[in-house]
C-alpha cells in the first residue's frame, strides 16, 4: 500500500510511518512541526519508501500519485496549559486540526477511494460515568469545557467519518487510542509522562495535580501500533478502543517513577493544577479489540517505562 500518515512528526506519526514501512508499504507524510519534530522522522530521510511534505492539513491536501490509505494522525494532543505545545494554547488548531483536517483528509481518500483512519481519542468519552470505557458508552463531556477544543473536534472528527462511510461508502477506521507512552513523546509538551519522568531524572519532586486519586491506564507505543496496523487491516467500521486495561492512580504511577528511576526528591501534591474536567477514571474495555483483531497489549508498564526512561535520558 502507499499510505499518507499525517502528524507524521509527532511522537505516534512517527513510530506508525516506522510500522509501516517495516511491513513493507510504503508512506507518505505530512506535518505542520506545531507540536511535532523533523528530527523523529529524520532516520527516514533517504529512504526510497518514504517521502515528506510540509503542510497543514486545515488547509486542501493535494499529494500526487495514488494513495490506498489515508490515516489521519495530526493534532495537538497534550492537555496540560502550563505547555505551550498544548491543545488549551492551541484552541483554534486544534479544532481545524480534528475538523477541518479531517474533512480534508476524507476528501483524499474519497478522491483515491481510498481506506481511511481516524486517530480518535478516550477523550470522546469526556469525564466518564461508565467504567471501564466500551465503545458502547456515549459519553459525558461539557461542550464548552476546558478540554472541549479537543474534545468536540474528535467527536465531529468521528460523526463526519461515519458520514464519509455511509453517505460516500469510503472504507473508514476509528481507532479511540488511550493513554499512550513510549520513546519519542515530546519532552516538553506537559503530559503526565514526561513530566514525571523529566523531574525524577532531575532529582525533582513530582508534580502530581490534585490528590493524585484519578487513575489513567497506560499503553506502551509498540502495542498501541500494532493494534492500529490490526485495525487497518481490518474489516470494522465501528470504533475501537485500542489502550491498555492496566489502570493505576497518577499517585501510585509517580510512586512508581520514583521508584524506578530511585529519585528520593518524593511528591508534591499541587491542587490547582488539576482542572475542571480532568477524568477522574480512565480505563479502556478492549473487548471489541480482542475479538475483532485478536490483539491485546503485551509490554507491562515496568518494561514500558524502562524503554521510555532510556530515551529521556539520551535527550537531556
Ligand atoms: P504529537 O503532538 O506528538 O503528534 C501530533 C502531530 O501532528 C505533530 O507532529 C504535529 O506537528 C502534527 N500536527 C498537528 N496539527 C497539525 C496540522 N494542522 N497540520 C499538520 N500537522 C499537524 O501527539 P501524539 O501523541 O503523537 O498524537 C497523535 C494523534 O493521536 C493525535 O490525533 C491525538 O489526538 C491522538 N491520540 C494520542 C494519544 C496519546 O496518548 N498519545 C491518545 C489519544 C489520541
Ligand atoms: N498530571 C499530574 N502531573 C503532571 C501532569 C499531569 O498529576 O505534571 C495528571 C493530570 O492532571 C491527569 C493525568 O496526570 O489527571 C494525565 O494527564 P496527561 O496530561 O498525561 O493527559 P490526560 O490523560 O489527562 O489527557
Amino acid at each position: 500500500m502507499r499510505v499518507l500518515v499525517t502528524g507524521a512528526a509527532g511522537f505516534l506519526g512517527s513510530h506508525l510511518c516506522d510500522k509501516l514501512i517495516r511491513e513493507g508499504h510504503k508512506v507518505v507524510g505530512l506535518d505542520n512541526f506545531i507540536t511535532g519534530s523533523p528530527d523523529n522522522i529524520a532516520h527516514l530521510a533517504g529512504n526510497s519508501n518514504f517521502e515528506f511534505f510540509k503542510h497543514d492539513v486545515s488547509n486542501y491536501i493535494f499529494v500526487p500519485g495514488k494513495l490506498d490509505a489515508v490515516m489521519h494522525f495530526a493534532s495537538p494532543a497534550s492537555p496540560n496549559p502550563l505547555s505551550p505545545f498544548s491543545y488549551p494554547n492551541l484552541p483554534i488548531q486544534t479544532m481545524k486540526a480534528g475538523a477541518l483536517g479531517t474533512h480534508n483528509t476524507l476528501g483524499v481518500a474519497k478522491a483515491n477511494d481510498a481506506r481511511f483512519l481516524l486517530a480518535s481519542t478516550s477523550e470522546i468519552y469526556g469525564d466518564p460515568e461508565v467504567h471501564p470505557q466500551a465503545e458502547s458508552y456515549w459519553g459525558h463531556a461539557d461542550p464548552v469545557g476546558f478540554r472541549s477544543v479537543y474534545d468536540e473536534a474528535k467527536r465531529f472528527a468521528e460523526s463526519l467519518t461515519m458520514a464519509y462511510h455511509r453517505f460516500h461508502k469510503l472504507d473508514t477506521r476509528i481507532v479511540r487510542i488511550f493513554n499512550t507512552y513510549g520513546p519519542k513523546m515530546r519532552l516538553d509538551d506537559g503530559r503526565v509522562v514526561p513530566n514525571f519522568i523529566l523531574q525524577a531524572l532531575k532529582g525533582e519532586p513530582l508534580t502530581v495535580y490534585g490528590d493524585g486519586a484519578q487513575t489513567r491506564s497506560f499503553c506502551y507505543v509498540d502495542d498501541l501500533i500494532d493494534g492500529i496496523y490490526l485495525l487497518l487491516l481490518s474489516e470494522e467500521h465501528l470504533p475501537v478502543n485500542i489502550g491498555n486495561p492496566a489502570e493505576i492512580t497518577i499517585l501510585q504511577f509517580a510512586e512508581e517513577i520514583n521508584r524506578i528511576i530511585g529519585n528520593k526528591a518524593g511528591i508534591e501534591f499541587h491542587a490547582t493544577k488539576r482542572l475542571g474536567d480532568d477524568p477522574q477514571r480512565r480505563q479502556p474495555d478492549i473487548t471489541r479489540a480482542k475479538s475483532i483483531l485478536h490483539w491485546e497489549p503485551k509490554v507491562n508498564l515496568l518494561a514500558g517505562l524502562e524503554k521510555t526512561i532510556d530515551y529521556f535520558k539520551s535527550k537531556i
